[in-house]
This record gives C-alpha cells, sequence and structure tokens, in this order.
C-alpha cells in the first residue's frame, strides 16, 4: 500500500495573505446519529425496497401534509415520475419557467411532451400567472411551478388558471421542502409536488427524490413506474409468498435504497431546525444588503415562508462599477463560494438547436440571468462564515463602488 504524500503546510507569512478554506454556496449536514441509521440498515435484510423506504415516504408525507409519497432515485426521476402519473405524452404541452434548472422541463420531452417557456417575474423571478396566462393553448396538459429559491409560487393564481382551462399543476419544490404559501404547506399547493435530496438540498440521501400528491391513482402509478411498471414490488411478493407478477406499464428502475431512505428519515428529524438556520441567515443577510446600493436580494411575498433554498442578490452593475461575473471572480477568489441559478433553459444549446428557442424568448429571465449570484446559504454555517459573507460583499461594493 501507497500512502498519498501529505501536502506540505505553507510556511506562516510566505504567500502574503494567508487563505481561508472556502465557503461553498450549499453543502450538506451529516451528524452521527445518520451515520448510525446508515450503518444499522447494512446490517439489516433489506438493502432496497424495504421497510425503511416506507418510512421515509410516510414521514416527508406527514411533514408536508400530503397523503402519499412516493420516493424516487433522484429529483429528476421524481418530474419524471410526475409528468407520466399527469398523462403527458406526445402532442401535450407542459409550461415552465424559464428561470429553473434544466431538468424541470427535460423531464417533459422524456414523456413525448412539449415544454413551453414562460417567462418569471422580475422581482422574485417565480413563474409569472399572466405569462402561463399568454402561453396557454388547447394543447395545454399541465403547468409546471417551480419555487424558486426556496419561495413559493403564487399557487392561488396558478391552481385557478388550472382548474380553469382543466390542466394538471405540477409544483418542482426542490427548493421548497418546508415552504409555505397563505399559511398551507408545499406539498399541498399543486396536483403532484416533487423533491430532490441531493446533498445541496434541504435533507439528503446522497441521491434521492420523492412525489407528494393527495390522488391514490396517481400515487400507485408512480409506484409501478419506478419499478418497471411491474405491479407489485418484491416486498409484496415475499409477504404474499408469490412469484406471480405482471408489467402493466413502461416503467424505469427509479427505486431508492433503504440505505438511503434511512439517511434521509434521519436527516428529516433535523429539518425544522435546519430552515429555521436557514431563515435567520436570510434575516442577517437582508439586514446586511439593504444599506449596500447595487445589491439588490431577490423580492419575498408576504404570503409565503421562504424555505431559502438559495440567497439569490441581483447586482446592478452601474451602482457597483463592475458586472456580475467579475463580482463572481472577485468573490471566489475571496474564498466565497458563489454560484449562478439558472442559465434560462431555453437558451442552453440543446433547447435551441431542437426546439429553435432563442434570447428574446423570456426577457425578464434573461436579463436577470445577466446579474444574478448566489450567495452561501446552508444550514452548518456558522455566524462567522455569514459574517464573512457580508464582510466580503461590503468590500466588494465599497472598493467598486461610484
Ligand atoms: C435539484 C433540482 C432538480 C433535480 O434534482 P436531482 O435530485 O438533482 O435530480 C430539479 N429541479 C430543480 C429546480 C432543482 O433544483
Amino acid at each position: 500500500m501507497t500512502r498519498k504524500p501529505r501536502r506540505p503546510r505553507r510556511a506562516p507569512g510566505s504567500s502574503g495573505q494567508r487563505r481561508r478554506k472556502p465557503i461553498p454556496y450549499a453543502h450538506q449536514s451529516i451528524e452521527a446519529a445518520d451515520i448510525r441509521a446508515v450503518t444499522a440498515v447494512m446490517r439489516s435484510d433489506w438493502l432496497t425496497t424495504g421497510p425503511k423506504v416506507a418510512a421515509f415516504e410516510e414521514a416527508v408525507a406527514a411533514f408536508v401534509g400530503a397523503p402519499f409519497g412516493v420516493a424516487v432515485s433522484n429529483g429528476t426521476a421524481a418530474l419524471h415520475a410526475a409528468v407520466h402519473a399527469a398523462g403527458i405524452g406526445p402532442g401535450d404541452e407542459v409550461i415552465v419557467p424559464a428561470m429553473t434548472f434544466a431538468a424541470s422541463a427535460n423531464c417533459v420531452l422524456y414523456e413525448g411532451g412539449t415544454p413551453v417557456f414562460a417567462d418569471v417575474l422580475p422581482g422574485s423571478l417565480l413563474l409569472d400567472p399572466a405569462q402561463v396566462e399568454a402561453k396557454l393553448t388547447p394543447r395545454t396538459k399541465a403547468v409546471m411551478a417551480v419555487d424558486y429559491a426556496g419561495q413559493p409560487c403564487d399557487y392561488d393564481a396558478l391552481r385557478a388558471l388550472a382548474d380553469r382551462r382543466g390542466v394538471v399543476l405540477i409544483a418542482d419544490a426542490a427548493h421548497s421542502l418546508g415552504g409555505e404559501y397563505r399559511g398551507r404547506k408545499v406539498g399541498t399547493l399543486a396536483d403532484l409536488t416533487t423533491f430532490s435530496f441531493h446533498p445541496v438540498k434541504h435533507v439528503t440521501t446522497g441521491e434521492g427524490g420523492m412525489v407528494v400528491t393527495n390522488d391514490p391513482t396517481r400515487a400507485e402509478r408512480m409506484r409501478q413506474f419506478r419499478n418497471h411498471g411491474i405491479s407489485t414490488d418484491a416486498r409484496a411478493r415475499a409477504e404474499r409468498g408469490t412469484w406471480f407478477y405482471e408489467m402493466v406499464d413502461l416503467g424505469y428502475n427509479y427505486r431508492l435504497t433503504d440505505i438511503q431512505c434511512a439517511l434521509g428519515l434521519s436527516q428529516m428529524s433535523r429539518l425544522a431546525k435546519s430552515l429555521k438556520r436557514r431563515r435567520a441567515i436570510a434575516r442577517r443577510y437582508d439586514e446586511a444588503f439593504a444599506a449596500i446600493p447595487g445589491i439588490e436580494p431577490l423580492a419575498v411575498s408576504p404570503d409565503v415562508v421562504h424555505a431559502y433554498h438559495l440567497y439569490v442578490v441581483r447586482l446592478d452593475p452601474a451602482r457597483m462599477g463592475m458586472d456580475r461575473d467579475a463580482a463572481f471572480r472577485l468573490l471566489r477568489e475571496r474564498g466565497i463560494g458563489v454560484n449562478v441559478h439558472y442559465i434560462p433553459v431555453h437558451l442552453h444549446p440543446y433547447y435551441r438547436t431542437r426546439m429553435g428557442t432563442g434570447p428574446g424568448m423570456c426577457p425578464v429571465a434573461e436579463a436577470a440571468y445577466e446579474r444574478i449570484l448566489s450567495l452561501p446559504m446552508f444550514p452548518a454555517m456558522t455566524d462567522a462564515d455569514v459574517e464573512r459573507v457580508v464582510d466580503e460583499v461590503e468590500r466588494m461594493a465599497r472598493a467598486q463602488g461610484p
């Protein structure tokens, strides 16, 4: 066995300024209890399709107040399952906001449907109900709401539109687990709501996802969909002492393991606490940036409880004396792990060449994209980390401002 050579320690004072460990924009929180929960499953009989899957589904569904939860292998699989359960197929259109991760639109293509991009509101960058209305056609089969950054969309407006036109309302709530709109929880605001358990999200299972719904037929359809379209799973067959199964739909292997669900269950027990911490960090940022011209946090509606997956600010280049890319480079150099969420989906080369989308289609999202930066936001940040972010943003604004 060879040992990795240790990186030599830099002699004190050898490089002018001491480099502190960079603060990432997001990071998982793993505690000893999580590791114990995972190792216990590894000693058990069920590594997958076992009791932890149902327990995790019940925990998430109970937290959000939805009757059914269907765990799948990642948030993108959750979107795919939701689009399938909504009955989307070739010729069907699904309205998707331009300001989101590509998966929110890709899942429509998986089922042969057509994503139709709608623009967002300039203050919050959330799907604009008026733009949804403008994009509705007789072929529209669903609207995909994305709770960008963790702020729930205007679900009363979207619900009214969806009901009037008889279309399904799907929520991509990868950012908003624990959010609320007018006293109702994310998970109860749409017909189908999807979550992601990627390490940057509120709760992690390494990779993982879930769809919650109040519709037992759609829940059953998604349970089959994650298991090749087979009508019973291995555990149900083991319980009934039978080998017989039938494939009744075309599905995939989108199962989430018991190992992952044990991690997720353990993480769920800390979700309320970690949401509180995210909101406290956001309050400190809000207060600090209110005093800095050229740094503008996104607008938050008084109707919502924000889940703060991301803390996004818009930079005003005229007042900052530098553009977003320069600010990005400067903050990264200073150890602040800023990021950009997102390149509008319709500007990706795949969509441009395949669907003929491009600049000018969603001007609000396109203009916002040029100016946005996501600042570090995760519950394990210390108060000192938060102050370091505030200080570096202030220093940048002071040095470059007019
Ligand atoms: C993270 C994310 C997804 C995809 O989730 P994965 O678990 O990474 O597949 C989908 N939509 C949005 C908005 C996301 O942020």
